[in-house]
């Protein structure tokens, strides 16, 4: 029903089940792109010409959508980066690193993890970990024993996470964290193309998006930085377009929140591109989003319960779009491979997510990540494809 507004749709054969990866871009999103490097190719916010001035308004009016897409307060707190990975590093650098202990979860994305680990190397923080349950529920109780220990901490935790789709009750998280005087961010790269975030009701103090895993252009990304802490941050990167003034006497003085933080030429198409994937997401509405992934999760795991020896690690509950799952005595990577020959593109392996594999005593699972633009009859395949691929390993 919806595949027909997504160009890939009309020139792949491919069922594409793995959006957890990446999404497919509408044509408004291509159109975009095409129209500014065909239209009005140009550098922003440094010339006046006429061209230049479009290119600079188009950009700005995306942080504007954004601003308003996700509420916050004001479009200052608005800072464009490459993804999700370059905003987490961002925090964690010139923000974070200050702080004696940072709390994340099991569940955690390694874009999540590694720049915790580099801030232990570079400053001697310390990283606590919160556990999951055999079902993979969030610890509260193990949370709080650790917030009683480290108040005044780092909390950065995911919204929903990649390996399972997992939807963490981050709502709960922050204002626990909050009462013990933690800083929160919250890892939105797998939310946001599901659920409608309100920064300001979250109170979520830092929020960090990834455009490619939200229908947008890849290399585009942003974060959300609370008013309070805009002053108080510090550029990650530096050079041309951030400065107020340079003097090889007095030093570099900033400009303010957003440019202090976007130094040199930005992803311009990009950026622009990316208010149409969030205009797309505005006319279909969060509601039919989560309706139809939801009809389309339940198909999948009726399914695929019926195949012979499934193993999956957690249920449907709290689940977004995503089925992770392994068969006993395949390896999965030999699943790939055939679901490969027969143009079923899943992923395999450990997600980015090596600790919680590690826990778990696996090597990796077969991950299935629904879109609202998925049909049942992209699960009736990957069913017939998982029957044949089994039947040749068995
Ligand atoms: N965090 C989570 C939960 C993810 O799923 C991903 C990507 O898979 C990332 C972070 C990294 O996002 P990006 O590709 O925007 O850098």
């Amino acid at each position: 029903m919806y595949k027909k507004d997504f160009p890939y749709f009309q020139n792949s054969k491919t069922v594409y089940l793995d959006n957890g990866a990446t999404t497919q871009k509408p044509q408004s999103v291509v159109d975009a792109t095409v129209d500014y490097y065909t239209k009005y190719c140009s550098n922003t916010h440094r010339s006046g010409f006429g061209d230049a001035a479009t290119a600079t308004t188009e950009f700005e009016n995306t942080r504007i959508a954004l601003q308003k897409f996700i509420n916050a307060n004001k479009k200052e707190e608005i800072i464009f980066t490459k993804g999700v990975t370059e905003s987490i590093n961002f925090i964690a650098l010139s923000f974070a690193i200050n702080f004696k202990t940072v709390i994340i979860s099991s569940l955690e994305h390694h874009a999540n993890i590694v720049p915790w680990h580099m801030q232990g190397r570079l400053k001697g923080s310390g990283l606590e970990v919160v556990n999951c349950n055999s079902n993979l529920d969030f610890d509260f109780k193990h949370f709080e024993e650790i917030l009683k220990q480290n108040p005044n901490s780092f909390v950065s935790i995911a919204h929903v996470t990649n390996a399972f789709g997992k939807v963490h009750d981050i709502k709960r998280i922050i204002s626990l964290a909050h009462s013990y005087d933690c800083v929160v961010m919250v890892d939105g790269a797998q939310s946001l193309s599901s659920f409608k975030i309100d920064v300001q009701k979250l109170d979520c103090d830092f929020f960090v998006i990834s455009g490619h895993k939200t229908f947008g252009p890849t290399g585009v990304g942003a974060i959300y930085i609370k008013d309070k802490f805009l002053d108080i941050v510090e550029p990650y990167q530096t050079g041309g377009a951030t400065i107020h003034t340079v003097d090889f006497e007095k030093g570099t003085t900033f400009l303010n929140s957003p440019y202090k933080f976007e130094a040199g030429t930005q992803n311009i198409a990009g950026v622009i591109a990316f208010k149409e994937s969030l205009k797309y997401i505005e006319n279909i509405g969060y509601e039919t989003i989560q309706t139809r992934k939801n009809e389309l999760l339940k198909y999948l795991d009726d399914e695929l319960k019926k195949l012979p020896d499934i193993i999956f690690y957690n249920d449907i509950k709290d689940c977004s779009g995503t089925r992770s799952f392994n068969f006993t005595g395949i390896v999965h990577d030999d699943i790939s491979i055939l679901l490969d020959k027969m143009k079923v593109a899943v992923r395999v392996g450990h997600h980015c997510a090596m600790p919680i594999m590690n826990k778990l005593n696996i090597k990796g699972t077969i991950r299935v990540s629904l879109a609202f633009y998925n049909d049942f009859e992209d699960i009736d395949k990957l069913i017939i494809a998982l029957k044949r691929a089994l039947s040749m390993l068995k």
